[in-house]
């Protein structure tokens, strides 16, 4: 009676395994971010990440300071 039990235990591992979705695949050792957030710039429409953006007086993100000026002189 065990048996069955692990034996379904064991398909249903196996059953697991090969549902999984394949996205999950980033190793854990890595200290990285889960997902590195991309913001768009206001002025040329570069998408880099958020940590490296600059925030413009506007409240809107800019890949670079000059971007922030240009987007803030830009509206209008
Ligand atoms: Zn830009």
């Amino acid at each position: 009676m065990l048996d069955l039990v692990l034996l379904a235990l064991l398909f249903w591992l196996v059953w697991r395994k090969r549902a999984a979705p394949r996205r999950s695949a980033p190793r854990t050792g890595q200290a990285s971010p889960r997902s590195v957030v991309t913001v768009r710039c206001q002025t040329c429409g570069l998408h880099l990440p958020r940590d490296e953006a600059v925030t413009g007086a506007d409240g809107g993100w800019y890949c670079c300071r000059e971007h922030a000026q240009e987007g803030r002189n830009a509206t209008r």
